[in-house]
């Protein structure tokens, strides 16, 4: 079956120096709402929230319920009870209200081009710090900042992920274990989001997408 994977960042204002450029991938709370409002209901729409921000529990969580939605939250290991991140306790109650929690890493570094012992903090160590918040296995992987290639998608395979997500803004197949999602910007309004994003493009946009994966897998 086709979806279209829908990424968020932080909501509202942030509680945290952001990265430089990270703020244009901040939504304000009524647009956020907005977009939520317009995939109710939708059985090819998919969730996600990258970063793990505190806004995942406050804002997020609650009007996900109200809506009765569910989402996948990939989260940064290393920012767990940081100010304006998750808390752990938090992280408990994504996981109990039903929503997944997945592996962003461990300090949001890029994952091409790891040595060794970082791969092993970023996709390892970071998982099992998750695991041991929930004490339910972390089975999926969001590649920091959308950056990944077939090194990097080889070692999420021998390590047993069960998905890598990225950021190439394409719709996905439920059954791929490449889930290619759209991130919300800043300028989207849920005008914007329901006609460029949840709307399947036409069959030419879709060959240029799909050939822009390719050579990022293979690279
Ligand atoms: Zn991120």
């Amino acid at each position: 079956m086709r979806v279209v994977n829908v990424c968020f960042h932080g909501i509202g204002s942030p509680g945290r120096v952001l990265e430089p450029g990270e703020e244009t991938y901040w939504t304000g709370r009524d647009t956020f709402l907005g977009i939520l409002d317009r995939v109710a209901g939708r059985d090819d729409v998919r969730l996600s929230f990258d970063d793990g921000n505190a806004s995942d529990a406050s804002i997020a969580l609650p009007a996900l319920q109200e809506r009765g939605l569910t989402a996948t939250f990939f989260v940064v290991a290393g920012r767990l009870d940081q100010p304006g991140s998750l808390s752990r306790e938090d992280v408990r109650r994504l996981h109990g209200a039903g929503m997944t929690i997945g592996n962003h890493g461990m300090t949001h570094r890029p994952w091409r081009g790891l040595d060794p012992g970082r791969q092993q903090e970023e996709l390892v160590a970071a998982r099992q710090a998750l695991a041991e918040v929930t004490g339910h296995a972390v089975r999926d992987a969001a590649c920091p900042l959308g950056r990944y290639d077939r090194h990097v998608l080889g070692a999420l395979r021998r390590l047993g992920y069960r998905s890598a997500h990225t950021s190439d803004r394409r719709w996905a197949r439920t059954d791929s274990w490449i889930q290619p999602r759209y991130s919300i910007h800043a300028g989207d309004t849920p005008e914007s989001v329901e006609r460029e994003v949840l709307r399947r493009p036409a069959a030419p946009v879709r060959a240029k997408g799909a050939a822009v994966g390719a050579v990022k897998r293979l690279r």
